[in-house]
């Protein structure tokens, strides 16, 4: 039996890795399930799944998930100190699914227990790649991705060396308003915002994958995952999320991955690899599909591409700026405070003055040092916003 813990389990990815392991109730022992503000779902998922331990991520709440879990014999736990001990409970292995760079210490501790981390928490790679990586590498452990577009390209390179692929191709659906006349981006409304064409999201995620915003974590995403040169990495705005990546090798060769829009294909490979089981997701019927469109994304309708490359030459602690400050700024957008295109100005104007602040964004990539840049981010961000709104 396998030992498994849930990061984020109340939220979409949560839910789906909970759904794959239901079907299966005899393989899996579940360990550690984490929420939010979710105190409802988290303990029925809890008492569900007989876990041990029940985290909140809000320390207010405590109370409520004790009370909610009265008589299981299951432990109860709050706040940001309780999920990073989380992470070191022993679990073979653990979905990263928190959103946001919350999920980044419990995941470390997680890796230094030596597991396989089923990475859905893109923030992490892009806050803190290289430390992610390295913690893996020195404790033996196995990151796993699982967003769609890194497991395609994980998948299309099983066999292959690292020093034959030419180029990267993630695709992107364009979002809610890829067809939107540019002019009207400015007075996009959340909830506009919150409709994905495609994929069923946290809200999160899909008011990044409108901005785009979502697209340039997942390139800086792919150059840490995989370690490729971020010339190398393309964006190809594909309407039908069909295709979800493509590797091209030095021979010219493109393989590309595609399957319906469901995230539990990705989770389900993490969950079962590095074999491949049968998964309760519907197969393409390309021939009833007919066609599949591809267009190079326009860098006007969505910046956070240009910035995202301008992140990846920076390097260092840019990450953990610029994920950071596009948090603070999709907090401000869904209160109501800015509108839709201004994140982008906003993330820029703290990208560049994190550069002119003494060495922040050079500092040693150490998780302590990750928490100061992402702290002041945070803080030159709500002053841009300020200024904004004055
Ligand atoms: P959701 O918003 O649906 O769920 C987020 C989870 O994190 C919930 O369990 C939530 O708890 C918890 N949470 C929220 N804030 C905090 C915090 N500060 N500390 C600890 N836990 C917190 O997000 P998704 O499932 O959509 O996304 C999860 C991650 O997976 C993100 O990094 C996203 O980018 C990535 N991802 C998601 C995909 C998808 O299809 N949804 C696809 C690929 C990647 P609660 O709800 O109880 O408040």
């Amino acid at each position: 039996m396998r030992r498994i813990s849930v990061f984020g389990a109340t939220g979409s990815i949560g839910q789906s890795t909970l759904d794959l392991i239901a079907r299966a109730p005899d393989a899996y022992d579940v360990a550690v399930l984490t929420g939010g503000q979710n105190i409802a779902q988290l303990a029925s998922d809890a008492r569900r799944f007989g876990a041990d331990l029940a985290v909140t991520a809000d320390e207010a709440l405590y109370k409520d998930l004790k009370e909610a879990l009265a008589g299981s014999g299951i432990e109860a736990a709050a706040g940001e100190a309780a999920l990073e001990e989380a992470g070191a409970r022993p679990a073979d292995w653990i979905m990263s699914a928190i959103v946001g760079a919350a999920g980044l210490a419990p995941g470390l501790r997680a890796l230094e227990q030596g597991s396989t981390l089923a990475l859905a928490n893109k923030e992490s790679l892009v806050t803190a790649g290289a430390l992610l990586m390295q913690t893996a590498c020195r404790h033996g452990a196995t990151v796993l991705p699982v967003d769609s577009e890194h497991s395609a390209v994980f998948q299309a390179l099983v066999g292959e060396e690292m020093d034959t692929v030419e180029r990267i191709i993630i695709t992107a659906s364009g979002g809610a308003f890829r067809d939107w006349p540019l002019e009207d981006l400015a007075r996009a409304t959340v909830e506009q915002a919150s409709a994905h064409p495609n994929w069923n999201m946290g809200q999160r995620i899909t008011i990044d994958s409108a901005s785009m915003f979502n697209k340039a974590l997942e390139v800086i995403e792919t150059k840490e995952y995989f370690g490729i040169d971020p010339e190398r990495i393309e964006v190809l705005i594909h309407p039908e999320s069909l295709v979800h990546a493509l590797v091209g090798f030095r021979d010219g060769a493109l393989m590309a991955h595609l399957g319906v829009s469901d995230m539990r294909h990705a989770i389900g490979y993490a969950l079962n690899w590095p074999e491949r089981a049968e998964l309760p997701v519907a197969r393409l019927d390309l021939a009833q599909i007919g066609q599949l469109h591809f267009r190079a994304p326009d860098e006007a309708r969505y910046p956070a591409l240009r910035l995202a490359r301008e992140v990846m030459a920076r390097d260092g602690l840019a990450g953990a700026v610029f994920n950071a400050a596009k948090e603070a700024a999709l907090d401000a957008f869904i209160a109501g405070r800015i509108g839709f295109t201004a994140m982008a100005g906003v993330v820029e104007a703290v990208l560049e003055r994190a550069e002119a602040e003494l060495g922040l964004i050079d500092a040693t990539m150490t998780l302590d040092n990750i928490r100061a840049a992402d702290h002041m981010a945070r803080i030159r961000a709500e002053e841009v916003m300020s200024g904004l709104a004055a």
